[in-house]
């Protein structure tokens, strides 16, 4: 399935808009609207996993996605009367309301709502909104991605705030996507300005080198994935690897032993080629498979150690 889906095709899907529950096709703004017109906008994106045996959605770490997603809002200077607790009592409600017993994808959002000129981020009005989708697989996770390295660099902190995920930042990931799927890859890899690696067009960046696993660090222009740190967190705690935050090489990505992309929309996702040369094996490594496997058991609740990352939707 396509993440590029339309909202609409999900039929009785139930969003929150103007501070209330509505059939998502009447969430509408105008073309007014400042985020629309300067790209204000600030969101997070969330996975609920549909969980056969207890016939719920678990929804996966939703009071860190929520609590990065309001700690932005000072980026932003953005105000908004909903609190961290009522935006995750939104963010299952919807879900609720949908009734839908699938996979799904959340999408809380915060924008300059109001009708006004002028690129400034002070003084102009916030509003939030929330819808969901449907939501399998990504990108595949199963056969390992053909990468490329892009010719656009990701934006740097300093032009456009990388850790916070706006939605003016996401022209750098279109771009960066589309010149790689044109060229035949499934995906990119970001450079920074100083040539050194930064991440993917949405997810980020892991190397597995002796043993270890290696990423950029949050200075890197990457935005701080809440996947990464889940990736880090079970690598040491269950797999008793390090984990390594340094600056990567390109060069290094050829020469690694494995290399996988992670992040809400691309789980653990391993990667086989980068500009033609194949990683390792050109098979998934066997570190990369034992984290992907462990993360699905994880995110569908199966590992009770780590249930506190799970909300269940329903009751
Ligand atoms: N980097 C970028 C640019 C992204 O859009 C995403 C997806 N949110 C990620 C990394 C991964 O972040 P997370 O694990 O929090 O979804």
């Amino acid at each position: 399935m396509e993440i590029h889906q339309m909202a609409e095709m999900h039929p009785g899907a139930i969003a929150y808009h103007e501070g209330r529950y509505l059939p998502v096709e009447e969430a509408r703004i105008s073309i007014l609207t400042h985020a629309f017109n300067y790209g204000t906008g600030l969101f997070e994106g969330i996975r609920g996993y549909y969980a056969e045996e207890e016939d719920n959605i678990l929804v996966f770490r939703l009071k860190e996605h929520i609590d990065r997603f309001v700690r932005n809002f000072n980026i932003m200077c953005m105000e908004i009367p909903e609190t961290a607790a009522d935006i995750e009592t939104v963010c299952l409600e919807v879900v609720q309301r949908s009734g839908f017993r699938e996979g799904v994808y959340i999408r809380p959002i915060c924008y300059k709502s109001e009708h006004s000129l002028g690129p400034t981020v002070r003084g102009v009005k916030s509003s939030f909104s929330c819808y969901i989708i449907k939501l399998g697989d990504y990108v595949n996770i199963t056969d390992g991605l053909d990468v490329a390295v892009s010719s656009w660099r990701r934006l740097s902190d300093n032009a456009i705030p990388s850790r916070a995920k706006s939605t003016g930042s996401y022209i750098n990931s279109s771009l960066a996507a589309t010149e790689a799927k044109q060229a035949g890859f499934h995906e990119a890899i970001f450079l920074r300005e100083d040539g050194t690696v930064a991440e993917g067009s949405a997810m980020n960046l892991f190397m597995v080198q002796n043993g270890a696993l290696v990423t950029p660090p949050p200075t890197a222009d990457i935005l701080v994935g809440i996947t990464r740190n889940t990736v880090m967190e079970l690598t040491t705690a269950e797999l008793g690897l390090p984990v390594i935050e340094r600056p990567i090489a390109r060069t290094e990505l050829y020469v690694c032993d494995e290399l996988f992309f992670c992040g809400t929309g691309a789980q653990v996702a391993p990667v086989r080629s980068v500009d033609r040369r194949i990683i390792g094996g050109g098979t998934v490594g066997p570190i990369t498979k034992q984290l992907q496997d462990l993360y699905f058991e994880v995110v569908t609740g199966k590992v009770a150690k780590y249930r506190g990352w799970c909300t269940p939707v329903y009751g």
